[in-house]
């Protein structure tokens, strides 16, 4: 006899919900997530009404969710948000158009404006160029840093209030695990929390699913027969995230709160008093946040355009000071920098004209992005 749905007591079960074990029917189960999303949304003050709200959207089930699940109760209970999809084009050949390609059926089905802004007009470089140099380790530390200023230029351009992204509680607690490994206290507060503030050129965010298991948004996603993109990224194997992974997975099996466990603890961490955060001011150059005289992307993008694509990563001070006080490196310090040994000749990609997202300088808010050539690390 199948069993029956423990919350209406009479359609038959089709799930057991991976967070609570509870057997629910399938309008039961979208029922409580989406009442739990309201919940985490009103209890956690994320929006306020008439705010312009731009939701990360990469295409994957994440985020395909949670724009549906904005859209959704947004006009279940009244919020008064006005919603913009906006997606990030790093420039992965055979990965992101085919997401981007998920994100505009969505866009076409539900109706929400779309706004794509890509790495090739933002920086000048697309992720699969960048690769091409780069070498196979590494990727996700250039994609990562790129990937938050865009999106923050691209809610800018909109005049975004805040961007929701589509994090989940496993990835909160990977997070979490990942900057416990590395010993990042201040990104251990930022990654596990509601949201980050915003300030010197960075717009607030906020991650209405962060409670949300990700067995469970699939599960959603399943039953709402959403239409989402799943294949990984082809640089993603080499991402340290994946260990973290990895390890929560293994962590799971033996405890099935250990997700939940892993994000409350990061939410709770209290710092100590006299630890010394870096101070945030703006990029001498592009004028986005930053704890040095220039931004992280900043940095990147100068090793890129000097082809030494290291510069920006690792522990390479001694030499990222020789260049900034003019100073010539040698060929073996210029190899450590990931310099080819011979110049390949590559033109550097050409910016789009406007491109989809039509960024033009006077869009940037009067900053200039690819700035001057003076080195001050
Ligand atoms: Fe970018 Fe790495 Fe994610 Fe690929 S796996 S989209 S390279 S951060
Ligand atoms: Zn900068």
């Amino acid at each position: 006899m199948p069993t029956t749905c423990s919350a209406c007591g009479t359609s038959p079960a089709a799930l057991r919900r991976p967070r609570t074990g509870h057997a629910l029917c399938r309008a039961c189960f979208l029922a409580a997530f989406e009442e739990e999303t309201h919940r985490a949304i009103v209890a956690g003050r994320l929006f306020r009404p008439g705010e312009t709200v731009a939701i990360g959207a990469s295409g994957g089930k994440d985020s395909t969710v949670l724009a549906h699940l904005l859209q959704l109760l947004n006009q279940r209970h009244g919020y008064g948000l006005h919603l913009v999809l906006l997606s990030v084009d790093e420039g992965i050949a055979g990965y992101r158009d085919a997401s981007l390609a998920a994100v505009r059926r969505h866009h076409h089905r539900s109706g929400l404006p779309l706004h794509v802004i890509s790495y090739r007009e933002l920086y000048g470089w697309s992720m699969d160029r960048i690769a091409r140099h780069l070498g196979p380790r590494n990727n996700c530390t250039f994609c990562g840093v790129f990937r938050r200023q865009a999106l923050d230029r691209g809610a800018l351009l909109l005049g975004a209030d805040k961007i929701a992204t589509g994090h989940n509680a496993d990835d909160v607690a990977e997070t979490v695990l990942m900057n416990f490994l590395r010993g990042d206290v201040g990104r251990l507060r930022r990654g596990a929390g509601a949201g980050t503030a915003g300030g010197e050129g960075a717009v607030p965010r906020c991650k209405p699913l962060r409670h949300a298991y990700e067995k469970e948004i699939v599960l959603y996603a399943y039953f709402q027969g959403l239409d989402y993109f799943s294949t990984e990224c082809v640089y993603a194997p080499q991402a340290y995230r994946g260990y973290a992974r990895t390890l929560l997975k293994d962590l799971e099996a033996a405890r099935p709160s250990a997700v939940a466990d892993l994000g409350h603890s990061g939410e709770r961490l209290s710092l100590r008093s006299d630890l010394r955060l870096p101070a945030r001011g703006t990029c001498q150059r592009c004028g986005y946040v930053a704890s040095q005289p220039l931004c992280k992307a900043c940095v990147l993008l100068e090793g890129l355009d000097r082809g030494l694509p290291k510069l920006g990563i690792g522990k390479h001070q001694r030499l990222r000071d020789k260049l900034r006080d003019g100073q010539p490196l040698t060929e073996e310090e210029r190899r450590r920098l990931g310099a080819p040994a011979e110049a390949d000749g590559e033109v550097p990609e050409q910016q789009e004209p406007g491109g989809e997202s039509g960024v033009q300088d006077k869009e940037r808010g009067g900053r200039n992005l690819r700035g001057p050539r003076d080195l001050d690390f």
